[in-house]
């Protein structure tokens, strides 16, 4: 057994990267290859992270973030740390100096480019999943509502799923989503009607400088696939939803017919991440995509879903820049055949 003890340092090497001091690519500026995995030489700041160790959840350094996207397409983050709690937040923003940082959520609505993200990337995957309530308010007679405290970190499934339990009504449809409650704030998520944004009552951030804020409803406007904030930047660690009190039965109906319907319409077996495009006013991306013939139209491994239209599926090996190539072709044939721009729905990050 002990001589195979490199084989999992081997296997650590290349999904980490060596650490310091050694000096990967060769003079001819090369990518290594290490057990199959290009190592990239990438300009990185490289400032003093001397203040990592007083992060109590995980810090790794050159985490590949294909591991963290729904896509599974995404190079390496200089510095990933998964805080345990708002007291790891404070200390990264506390310490962060100049550094870019971004904050990750369940990656289902990203394409991360190949040679990464640099600086800090934030993950809120493994904490914050704290959910208090419902807290019912029966002061109103005609409506009865109730109150739930979600973490940013729980996963909109979960949480619409803990809802419909309390017969609570108003995010059901969102249970097939598959990215994060802050993720979901920041895109105001939605399907078939239903929108996040239909019931926050407050969002709770971690501002730049370490701020604890609250913002109310009244601060925020919700719009198609996408929420304003006051300020651009900021952790979103909470928030308060305002859900109506229904019948528990006809609420989980509700959740399980609309799974079923994504189910038989969405490519759910292969790693993509949604849809790719926003529906142009009065008509859907798919139904476009599909009438320009681009259904299976790929570039590398990254191929139109067979099934819908809207859908870019990774069919094993596909990089970020495949998933763009194919993007920018879509956009152009659609554009030619129908006159219409296709906005992306999609963030496309780093670099
Ligand atoms: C199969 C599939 C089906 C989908 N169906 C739908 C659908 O029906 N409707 C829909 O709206 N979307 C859908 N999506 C897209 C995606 O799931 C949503 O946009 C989701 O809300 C993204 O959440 P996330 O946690 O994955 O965010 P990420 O993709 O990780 O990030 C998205 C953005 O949010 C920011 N962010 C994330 N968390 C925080 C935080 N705590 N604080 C500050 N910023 C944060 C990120 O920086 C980034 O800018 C689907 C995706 C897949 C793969």
């Amino acid at each position: 057994m002990s001589r195979e003890l490199w084989k999992p340092r081997l296997i650590r090497w290349a999904n980490t990267g060596p650490g310091r001091g050694i000096v990967l690519c060769t003079r001819l500026d090369l990518p290594k290859t290490v057990l199959g995995r290009k190592i990239l030489k990438r300009k990185t700041m490289n400032p003093s992270f001397s203040w990592l160790h007083k992060i109590k959840g995980e810090v790794r350094r050159d985490e590949l973030l294909s591991a963290h996207t729904s896509m599974r397409i995404g190079g390496p983050a200089d510095i990933f740390i998964l805080p345990r709690d708002m007291a790891d937040l404070a200390t990264v923003l506390k310490y962060r100096g100049t550094t870019p940082m971004f904050v990750l959520g369940e990656g289902s609505n990203l394409l991360v480019r190949d040679r990464g993200i640099r600086g800090i990337v934030v993950s809120l995957k493994e904490s914050f999943k704290a959910i208090q309530g419902p807290l019912f308010d029966t002061g109103d007679a005609q409506e009865e509502t109730a109150l739930l405290r979600v973490g940013a970190g729980v996963k909109m499934s979960f949480l619409a799923k803990y809802a419909a339990r309390f017969g609570l009504t108003g995010i059901e449809r969102l249970a097939g989503i598959p990215g994060s409650v802050g993720g979901a704030l920041i895109m105001n998520a939605g399907a078939e009607g239903m929108e996040i944004g239909k019931v926050v009552e407050s969002v709770i951030r971690i501002t730049p400088s370490g701020e604890r804020e609250t913002l109310r409803r009244d601060q925020l406007s919700f719009h198609y696939r996408k929420t304003v904030f006051p300020s651009e930047e900021g952790i979103i660690v909470e928030a308060a939803l305002r859900l109506r009190k229904s019948d528990a039965a006809g609420v989980q109906a509700g959740m399980d017919a609309h799974l079923t319907r994504r189910s038989q319409k969405q490519p759910l077996t292969i790693p993509n991440s949604g849809s790719i495009f926003k529906n142009p006013p009065g008509d859907a991306a798919g139904r476009l995509i599909e009438a320009a013939g681009l259904k299976g139209a790929h570039f590398g491994q990254a191929a139109v879903s067979l099934k819908h239209g809207n859908f870019i599926v990774n069919q094993g090996r596909a990089t970020a820049r495949d998933v763009i190539s194919l993007i920018e072709h879509i956009q152009k044939t659609v554009k030619d055949k129908f006159g219409v721009d296709l906005e992306r729905e999609i963030i496309f990050v780093g670099e």
